[in-house]
């Protein structure tokens, strides 16, 4: 019998313990709560099921640029835009809907009028009778964090001397377009471009003006492209382009259309001159073939090119 009436009162002090009645302790406003979370660093805030703000500590007045006086019995419209009030409420309304964890990124504007990357952490709590009651909530900037994913994600999709993508992911989209055309959905062509004799400009103006020549090819490349065409740097004086939903004869009239361009343009060079470059191009055009094929074909294709003189379009 006592060992029961003692397991009867650990189990009031558990359940006291899983269902302490968060919702007055939060609403109280007290001085030991507030002194604790406002040495934390990061914004913290509490609303009510009603969307309710209860209290926050004072990264977050810092954060929204409101004392916790104008915040306390006010919801997220009374203080916020409706656009940006109503995604907070849908969210809060998604939490305590299906109660738990919630994590979401979202870019807001500063005061300033600066773009801030945050990431909201929030929590559900329930009342004593076991009812969702509010949240809780900690916001992180991660505004550094997206910038250097920015600069990361173009480093490693894009080349660094002509901004045309890189070959990893210009094959990445290839494998897309040309996905699209095996289930039928499209026609697909690749163009393999080879700069002609391009050692020579190097070895009569330097490296630095051989540079600028490939930064002036493909400056010349994507203005010449349609919207749909892909442009890849595909190795040193290489340039691969993937054509999608174009037919056979557009597709070759295309081809024709930036070796023509290309030829047609000088870039000026710092003593005035004018340096003319052509380009060879050899075109392969999808006929169930994998991807690594067409451009193998397309590559036969410009060797060909090269061998008629140059400043032509094969197709293979
Ligand atoms: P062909 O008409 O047969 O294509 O002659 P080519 O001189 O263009 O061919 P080759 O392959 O012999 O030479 C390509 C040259 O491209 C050699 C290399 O130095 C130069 N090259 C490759 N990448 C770069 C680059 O990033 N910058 C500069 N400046 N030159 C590059
Ligand atoms: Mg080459
Ligand atoms: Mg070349």
């Amino acid at each position: 019998m006592k060992n029961n009436s003692s397991k009867k009162a650990s189990s009031n002090l558990v359940s006291e313990l899983i269902q302490p009645d968060l919702l007055s302790f939060l609403s109280n406003n007290s001085p030991v709560l507030q002194l604790m979370i406002d040495t934390l660093p990061v914004p913290i805030f509490y609303k009510d099921i009603a969307g309710v703000y209860l209290g926050c500590n004072k990264a977050f007045e810092e954060f929204i640029k409101l004392t916790r006086k104008q915040l306390i019995g006010r919801s997220v419209y009374e203080l916020f835009d409706k656009e940006l009030a109503d995604v907070y409420q849908q969210a809060d309304q998604a939490l305590f809907d299906s109660p738990g964890n919630q994590v979401y990124e979202k870019q807001i504007k500063s005061l300033q009028g600066d773009d801030l990357f945050v990431k909201f952490h929030k929590t559900s709590f329930m009342d004593t009778d076991g009812n969702v009651a509010g949240l809780i909530g900690v916001i992180f900037d991660i505004t550094e964090q997206k910038r250097l994913e920015a600069v990361l994600t173009k480093h490693a999709t894009l080349d660094d001397l002509t901004g045309l993508y890189n070959r990893r992911e210009g094959l990445r989209q290839g494998e897309i377009h040309h996905k699209i055309a095996s289930r039928g959905g499209s026609q697909l062509a690749v163009f393999m471009l080879d700069v002609d004799y391009f050692k020579q400009v190097n070895d009569r103006y330097g490296h630095i003006v051989g540079d600028k020549a490939l930064q002036f090819i493909a400056k010349k490349l994507l203005s010449t492209s349609r919207m749909n065409d892909v442009l890849i740097r595909y190795g040193g004086e290489e340039f691969l382009i993937i054509v999608s939903g174009t037919s056979e004869g557009d597709a070759a009239v295309l081809a024709e259309y930036y070796r023509e361009t290309l030829a047609n343009s000088a870039m000026s060079l710092d003593d005035g001159k004018q340096l003319r470059l052509t380009v060879s191009i050899g075109v392969s055009y999808f006929r169930q073939q994998n991807l690594q094929t067409m451009i193998h074909q397309a590559d036969t294709a410009l060797y060909e090119a090269k061998g008629r003189n140059r400043n032509t379009v094969c197709s293979f």
